[in-house]
C-alpha cells in the first residue's frame, strides 16, 4: 500500500480553520457507533454546521486516503449521493482523521428502493476509463476491504482480475485454514474461474462494500453511500454483495433488474462473488466464517 502521509494540523480546531475561516469553531463532539473500524464522531460547529469526523491511528491514515479516493470517485459518476470529502488530517489528539459531510438521516422517500436500484445502475454504467490505468478492471490505486488489503492492480480481463486480485490473495492467506485436499480444491477453482464467471458488457465502478450498514437515507431522503471500497469491476459482484447479509428490498431487486445489467446466469455466480468477502470475513474475524467458506467452494468444484 503506497503512504499518502495527511497534512498535519496542531489540532483539529486549525483543520476547521482552514476549512471555513476564522470564527468557525467546534461547539460539540459526540461519539457515534456502529463503524467497525474507526472511531466516529459529529462535530457540531459555531456556525451551526454540523460534520462527520473519522479518526484513527496515524499508523492508519491510509484507511482514510483510500475512503477519500474511493468516495471522490463514486461523486465523480455523479449517479449516487456520497458524502462530499472536507479533509484528510492528522493532529496529536485524533491521530489521523477525514472529515466528510454530515448526512443528517430521515424517512426515505416512497420510492426510494426504485430510485435506489436506479441510481445504482447509473453508477454501474458510468465511463469508467479515468478511474483505471492502463486497462479495464481494478483502481488508481489499492484500498480496503474492511481492514484487509484489497488489490486494484489494472488487469484487461474481469475473470483474471477476480482470481488474480480478490480470490487468490485471501485464499494464499486463509491457507492455514485448509487441508491438503481442500487445497487442491481451491486451486482448481482459481483454475477454472473462466468457465464459471463471464465478462461483463462493460467494466463498472463498484461500491466494493455494498451491504445495508453502507447505505444511509439522507436529507432527501434518497440513498446515500457510505465507506466504499470502490474498484471497477463487473457489477454482479456489487449486487451479490448487497445480498450476502440480509439483503435490500425486493423492490430494490426487481427495479434493479429492468436495468438490464445483470446477465443470465447471475444467481449460479453470486455465491462465487461472495466468497471473496467470506474469505476476508474469515482472515479478518476468523473461524466463524470457515463453514460458509467451505460450502461455497464444494458448490462450485466437482
Ligand atoms: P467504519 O469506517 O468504522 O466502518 P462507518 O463508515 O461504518 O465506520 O461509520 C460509523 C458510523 O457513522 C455508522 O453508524 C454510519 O452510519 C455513520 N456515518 C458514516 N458516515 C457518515 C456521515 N457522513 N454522516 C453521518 N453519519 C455517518
Amino acid at each position: 500500500m503506497e503512504e499518502y502521509l495527511p497534512p498535519h494540523f496542531r489540532s483539529l480546531e486549525d483543520a476547521l480553520f482552514s476549512l471555513f475561516g476564522n470564527g468557525v469553531k467546534m461547539e460539540h463532539k459526540q461519539r457515534i457507533s456502529g463503524g467497525d473500524i474507526n472511531e466516529a464522531y459529529s462535530l457540531a460547529l459555531t456556525d451551526g454546521r454540523c460534520i462527520f469526523m473519522k479518526a484513527n491511528t496515524i499508523e492508519n491514515a491510509s484507511f482514510f486516503s483510500a475512503e477519500a479516493a474511493g468516495l471522490t470517485a463514486i461523486a465523480k459518476t455523479g449517479a449516487i449521493n456520497v458524502p462530499c470529502v472536507l479533509c484528510r488530517g492528522a493532529d496529536k489528539e485524533h491521530g489521523s482523521f477525514l472529515l466528510l459531510e454530515f448526512i443528517a438521516g430521515r424517512a426515505p422517500v416512497s420510492d426510494y428502493w426504485e430510485t435506489f436500484a436506479l441510481q445504482l445502475s447509473q453508477m454501474h454504467k458510468a465511463d469508467t476509463s479515468v478511474f483505471v490505468k492502463e486497462g479495464n478492471y481494478g483502481f488508481i490505486s489499492d484500498n480496503y476491504i474492511g481492514s484487509g488489503i484489497q488489490k486494484n492492480t489494472a488487469y484487461e480481463k474481469w475473470t483474471s482480475f477476480f482470481r488474480d486480485c480478490r480470490l487468490e490473495p485471501q485464499f494464499r492467506r486463509a491457507a492455514d485454514y485448509f487441508d491438503s485436499a481442500e487445497r487442491k480444491k481451491i486451486t482448481w477453482l482459481l483454475d477454472h474461474l473462466n468457465d464459471i464467471l463471464v465478462e461483463p458488457e462493460h467494466p463498472s465502478l463498484l461500491h466494493g462494500d455494498l451491504w445495508q450498514g453502507n447505505v444511509i437515507a439522507g436529507p432527501d431522503g434518497r440513498a446515500w453511500l457510505i465507506d466504499p471500497a470502490v474498484y471497477v469491476g463487473n457489477a454482479e459482484a456489487d449486487i451479490a454483495m448487497t445480498e450476502l447479509f440480509g439483503g435490500f428490498s425486493h423492490r430494490f431487486y426487481d427495479a434493479y433488474k429492468d436495468t438490464g445489467l445483470l446477465l443470465p446466469g447471475y444467481s449460479s455466480r453470486k455465491n462465487l462473488y461472495n466468497l471473496y468477502h467470506l474469505l476476508n470475513h474469515l482472515n479478518i474475524f476468523g473461524r466463524a466464517y470457515l463453514s460458509s467458506v467451505r460450502k461455497i467452494v464444494r458448490e462450485y468444484v466437482p
